[in-house]
């Protein structure tokens, strides 16, 4: 194994889980066995519920300027250690080196909105009548939990520490057991930073864990970022606990291509989004509606599509089990009429022969009752429906249950804005294909894509990992009688 078994990180100290069950961590871009992640259980869960209580008082007490000093220098060790983060990132995961590259700067992205944290905080406050003042405050939870999936080993775990922590709060963040590497070396790094001991707490694990979380009296506040099903249980099991949840799920994202769209810039962007990291984004273009007569664009995206290879500019999907749900996708879609105008079945890489690798696919002549067309496929696929009306678009981008993200691409600005007003989505782009919103504007879906109020990332966020103190004083006696004396 290329690394140490991966270990709990419970009040500043790596420590081994009570039971001595583990998974192997694999990579996907070889197959290689890279370490062991343990399956805790409720008794460790227990250990850094305690550690981060205990830590609590002091973290929260701090200045938030104080505070946001440790995520300056954690940017810094960031910035510094940016090409090892992103080697660790690709290899876990499987995504390419270039796109772990850009996850570190998304996460240096969002290191530096946490640090903006002082200026958005500073509640407010109203002589509301004579001598008497009303004043609001932006108060932590307590211990807070970030429950994450595979497919962003380092930028979603960074969607919740920076904030979470920076406004005060003390966390445990639950890995995915996929991935757990690019989680210890930000713990490390954090710690560097001068983070102290106990604020932020790693268990690791699989459902046992979330469950423990979920359940957890000591736990205030939960937030799930994963599939739809699992974030519809974590969403209930936490909220049945009174406590406060955000729950990020699955996508299915539509992009809506019109005739008058520039071509070249349409076919890029489609197959960009189809196919970076594979096609495991939330955010990635999984179906497309060709609006009247868009076969050149079509042809073009056919040809960006086939200068994406394995190994090269394309990574591997997460596992042999993800790889074959995918090309059974494809064959499923192909034995019910579709047209495989690029297939990306088979795809294998010289000298990695156990990495698990599917080319970029395109699926054309699917109609909305096909499973491609409607079901998350987490991989390089793209499933084209046609229609001759943007209102038939727009039928079926609202009829799927997800609502992450929708695409237009035009030149129409009229157009644009009525799709905006229409598409059931919460981030929405206008000839672009990944519309993830950038800081300090807040990332989140709609629909099925997310249970739970506000967003996760952003200003939005401040709700979700603050509760608001109102108090209302009177100091001055001579301020004469009123209604509040
Ligand atoms: P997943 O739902 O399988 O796992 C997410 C987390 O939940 C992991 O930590 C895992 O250990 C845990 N888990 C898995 N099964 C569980 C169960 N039955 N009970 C309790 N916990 C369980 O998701 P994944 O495969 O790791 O990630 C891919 C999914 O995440 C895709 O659906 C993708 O769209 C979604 N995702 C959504 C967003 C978003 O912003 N909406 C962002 C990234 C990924």
């Amino acid at each position: 194994m290329k690394y140490q078994p991966v270990q709990n990180y419970i009040n500043g100290q790596w420590v081994n889980a009570a039971a001595a069950v583990t998974l192997p961590v694999i990579s996907p871009l070889d197959g290689q066995q890279l370490s062991t992640v343990p399956l805790s259980t409720a008794a460790d869960l227990d250990a850094a519920v305690k550690a981060a209580k205990a830590a609590f008082p002091a973290w929260s007490k701090m200045p938030i300027k104080d505070r946001v000093q440790v995520f300056f220098r954690y940017k810094t060790l960031l910035e510094k250690h940016l090409k090892e983060l992103a080697e660790l990132c690709s290899e876990e995961n499987g995504k390419t080196y270039g796109e772990s590259v850009a996850e570190i700067e998304k996460c240096i992205e969002l290191t530096e909105f946490a640090t903006s944290l002082p200026q958005l905080v500073t509640g407010e406050i109203l002589e509301v009548s004579k001598g008497v003042e009303c004043r609001t405050e932006h108060v932590p939870l307590g211990v807070v939990a970030s429950i994450v999936p595979f497919n962003f080993p380092a930028m979603v775990p960074n969607w919740t520490i920076p904030n979470a922590i920076a406004l005060g709060n003390c966390m445990i963040l639950k890995p995915s057991e996929k991935v757990p590497l690019s989680c210890g070396r930000i713990a490390q790094l954090l710690k560097e930073a001068g983070l102290p001991d106990g604020v932020l707490n790693i268990v690791h694990g699989d459902v046992a864990i979330v469950e423990a979380i979920c359940d957890h009296p000591g736990i205030a506040a939960v937030s799930f970022v994963g599939s739809t099903k699992v974030a519809k249980i974590v969403y209930q099991r936490a909220t049945h606990h009174y406590k406060r949840c955000l729950a990020l799920g699955g996508a299915k994202n539509h992009l809506m291509v019109l005739p008058d769209a520039k071509p070249e810039m349409t076919a890029q962007n489609v197959a960009a989004s189809m196919s970076g990291c594979a096609g495991q984004r939330c955010m990635a273009a999984s179906a497309m509606v060709a609006v009247g007569n868009v076969d050149h664009i079509i042809d073009k995206i056919c040809e960006e599509a086939r200068k994406i290879i394995p190994g090269e500019n394309l990574g591997a999907v997460i596992s042999k089990e993800s790889k074959e749900r995918i090309e059974n996708y494809i064959t499923e879609a192909e034995q019910n009429g579709a047209k495989i105008l690029v297939d990306g079945r088979g795809a294998q890489v010289a000298g990695k022969e156990q990495g698990t690798y599917v080319g970029p696919t395109v699926i054309d002549y699917v109609t909305p009752g096909m499973s491609v067309a409607t079901e998350e496929i987490f991989g390089p696929v793209i499933s084209i429906m046609r229609t001759q009306t943007v209102d038939e678009a727009l039928a079926i981008e609202n009829a799927n249950p997800y609502g992450n993200a929708a695409s237009v691409f035009t030149q129409n600005g009229g157009l644009a804005r009525y799709i905006i007003e229409r598409a059931s989505a919460g981030m929405i782009g206008v000839n672009v294909g990944v519309p993830v919103p950038r800081e300090p504007f807040s990332f989140g879906g709609w629909n099925e894509s997310k249970f739970g109020v506000g967003d996760i990332t952003g200003k939005s966020s401040i709700e979700f990992w603050t509760k608001l103190k109102k108090s209302t004083t009177k100091w001055n006696p001579e301020a004469g009688v009123n209604w509040m004396s």
